[in-house]
């Protein structure tokens, strides 16, 4: 397991991978390859007063991304930046820090005593954190789109077809009104078990967007879909009857029935979900 100190790392680095305080630039020019500007030294200096040695473990993640302990972090920075002058002034040239780093992990770590990598577990940690929803667990958003990406290269190379389900829950802007924030947060959550446990085994759920989700069905026409998506629909009406009365309304596209264009496909998918609503929402309509 991973102790708290850990997770408060991983939770940090996936923000280092998220966010644009370090660029290429900045890291440049902490290391000396350029020069600061006044603005990346005003946020350098921030950063050592708000991070202490912990901005260390997050210019050598943004490097290697591989996650040093904090108590080592610095240490090797330094002795980083040692090696990097020494490279510059044997081959008369400025060596890039990048370049240095990787010359010093690879050829000089072992001068270090015990350098402590964090293990495959803490990188899968932080793969995990990058690509799920907090909420429901299930895909982000960005994932999603990677994985549609994936099936439309794999129907470029070999034809294979693949369906895509976009789906929204119905008036659930009343139930927050009337139970909630906190009870619509829980029918979330619920929304993604029943999802992740109608998938099959292909099959890429994920949270699409605040109360809209998305699935990927790979190797499926729309027929196929259709069936999937209206025994979803009759699980959810199922599941919520007896408690509050939610229903989701769907919309489905296929490739290459729909389109070979991803922006079209979630756009005809969409279109397929809005029909749904218009018509009186709790249904399924293919595109
Ligand atoms: P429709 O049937 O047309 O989809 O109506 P709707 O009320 O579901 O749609 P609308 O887009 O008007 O409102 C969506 C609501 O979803 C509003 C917002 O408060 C709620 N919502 C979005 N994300 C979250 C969330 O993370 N938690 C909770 N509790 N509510 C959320
Ligand atoms: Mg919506
Ligand atoms: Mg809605």
């Amino acid at each position: 397991m991973l102790g708290e100190k850990t997770e408060n790392i991983s939770n940090q680095l996936f923000e280092i991978m998220n966010n644009t305080v370090f660029t290429r630039d900045f890291i440049s020019g902490i290391a000396g390859d350029a020069v600061l500007s006044g603005d990346d030294k005003n946020k350098y200096e921030k950063l050592l007063k708000d991070s202490g040695d912990d901005l260390y473990v997050k210019i050598l993640f943004y490097i290697t991304h591989q996650a040093f302990l904090p108590e080592d972090a610095k240490k090797i920075w330094e002795e980083i930046l040692a090696h990097k002058y020494v490279l510059s002034k044997i081959l008369g040239r400025n060596v890039e820090i990048t370049v240095a780093t990787l010359d010093y992990l690879t050829h000089v770590k072992s001068r270090i005593e015990n350098p402590k990598l964090i293990g495959e577990a803490f990188m899968g940690k932080i793969a995990e954190l990058s690509s799920s929803d907090g909420l429901t667990k299930l895909y982000n958003r960005s994932y999603l789109f990677e994985k549609a990406k994936d099936e439309l290269e794999r129907y470029q190379r070999y034809n294979t077809t693949f369906s895509l389900i976009i789906l929204d829950i119905d008036d659930f802007k009343k139930i927050n009104d009337q139970y909630g924030h906190q009870k619509g947060d829980e029918i979330l959550q619920k929304l993604g078990i029943i999802l992740d446990g109608a998938r099959r085994d292909l099959d890429i759920c994920a949270r699409y967007g605040g109360e809209e989700f998305a699935i990927i069905l790979p190797h499926t026409s729309s027929s196929e879909a259709g069936m999937i998506a209206e025994r979803i629909r009759k699980n959810v009406e199922d599941h919520f009857r007896i408690d509050i009365g939610i229903t989701i309304s769907i919309g489905i596209s296929t490739c290459p029935d729909s389109s070979i264009v991803l922006e079209e496909l979630i756009k005809i998918a969409d279109d397929a979900l809005y029909e749904s609503k218009r018509s009186g929402k709790n249904k399924v309509t293919i595109k």
